[in-house]
């Protein structure tokens, strides 16, 4: 299954080496010493997106809007809408630029997963296992994700815990589902070297999704990428604390972005140059853990004083907190600190609970606010290690989890403990 519907309107990326990696910013840090360089900017013309909650009015101080969005939300079908004629952009004094972001945990796929996404005569689909939470996906203007597990494809072997190797068919249903962007710095990016890397990363390009956090080359980490969406630009970063002791290849340290707080910093300060919003990808946190560690919260604060508005955390497994960071200079950054399992098969509730995050991000006559924090939180259904579906936790069912209501009520107490304007969507 490579041929996947397109969302949202024809795409046309175009990649400074005629790859098919959207919109991307070429950057060399040594280049700002004496000015920008940029060479491409791509625009990603996107017409009858949809916002989740279309009702929510700017908050220009970024106070939260209290609009409880999602279950209601339509699911615009763009495709075959014309795409020739760029959206026309509203000036910047007389108009807000509204962009909703989505992003989740981990997609980690153990052997369990694969194997009942086996199609008779060959083959994956995984994509039904997202149904049931797609439009939540789909109707957000940019969706990020994790993907822990690398996507090596088949050929390769695939491979279960503790050195993951997943197949193509994984990106198949990254991409039908809405997914925009993808981290691939984590503690597994390693797990089945230089060569699944290789694979995932061409793989990716080919499906025109756009990958940060492990490269091809020097020059590809260089790159900051770059996204255009309803007149607002997004740079993203990508780091992870580890990879499992498995080293990093001599001379390829472009193959996993290790957190480095200096690296991190200097990243980030290019990448503000070039976008009016910078979010974070940090692969950080003990796992199990239900709070950060310190360590996750210096990194937050380290990049929150760098300039990044958004920092989106995964790795314990399971959910964590999200907090505002006041910067020394008067800003604020959103953390979310860990957004738990998308789909994995660990079995327990706390590791079967992920979520999708939501965000609107508003440019007002040069001021960028992020707004309006909502969370679904998600369950990943399983029955004796097969039928795997990942649902909102509301609709886990008794079967799967026999006190869901209290359970889901701890939840929304804990990611909402230091953000008490946190939306619960589907409570
Ligand atoms: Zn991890």
């Amino acid at each position: 299954m490579r041929s996947v519907p397109f969302r949202r309107g024809a795409v046309t990326p175009i990649h400074p080496r005629g790859g098919a990696v959207t919109n991307l910013l070429r950057h060399r840090r040594t280049a700002f010493a004496g000015g920008l360089s940029l060479l491409v900017l791509l625009v990603l013309l996107l017409p009858g997106c949809r916002l989740l909650d279309d009702r929510a009015s700017p908050q220009p101080g970024g106070a939260p809007s209290s609009s409880p969005v999602g279950t209601e939300a339509p699911v615009a079908s763009p495709s075959g809408s014309p795409a020739a004629s760029p959206t026309p952009s509203p000036s910047p004094s007389d108009a807000a630029r509204k962009v909703t972001l989505a992003a989740v945990g981990d997609v980690l796929i153990h052997s369990s997963i694969y194997k009942d996404a086996q199609v008779a005569g060959g083959g994956y689909e995984f994509t039904h296992m997202f149904e049931p939470i797609r439009r939540y996906i789909e109707s957000a203007d940019l969706a990020m994700v994790n993907q822990e597990s690398v996507i090596g494809g088949e050929a390769l072997g695939l491979s279960d815990y503790p050195r993951f190797n997943s197949p193509y068919e994984v990106g198949d249903t990254l991409k039908a589902v809405g997914f925009d962007i993808v981290n691939l710095a984590n503690n597994h990016t390693l797990d089945r070297g230089e060569e699944a890397i290789t694979n995932e990363i061409h793989y990716l390009n080919g499906l025109g999704l756009v990958y940060t956090g492990a490269y091809l080359s020097e020059d590809d980490r260089q790159r900051i990428r770059v996204v255009e969406k309803n007149g607002l630009t997004f740079a993203f970063l990508s780091y992870t604390y580890g990879t499992n002791g498995i080293p990093v290849p001599k001379g390829k340290p472009y193959l996993v972005n290790l957190i480095d707080n200096d690296r991190a910093a200097a990243d980030i300060a290019a990448a503000r140059k070039l976008a009016d919003v910078v979010i974070v990808s940090a692969h950080f946190g003990v796992e199990y853990m239900d709070e950060p560690s310190e360590a996750q919260e210096q990194f937050a604060r380290a990049a929150a004083e760098a300039g990044a508005d958004i920092v989106i955390g995964h790795h314990p497994h399971v959910l964590q907190p999200m907090e505002w960071i006041e910067t020394a200079f008067g800003r604020r950054t959103f953390v979310a600190y860990s957004l738990g399992n998308f789909i994995a098969a660990q079995d327990g509730a706390r590791t079967q609970t992920g979520g999708i995050l939501q965000l609107d991000i508003e440019k007002r006559g040069g001021t960028v606010t992020v707004s309006n924090p909502r969370f679904l939180p998600t369950w990943i259904h399983m029955t004796n290690w097969r039928q795997f579906r990942i649902v909102p936790l509301r609709d886990a069912g008794t079967d799967q989890l026999p006190n869901a209501a209290a359970f889901g009520k701890q939840v929304a107490a804990l990611v909402g403990s230091r953000m008490p304007e946190l939306t619960i969507v589907g409570d």
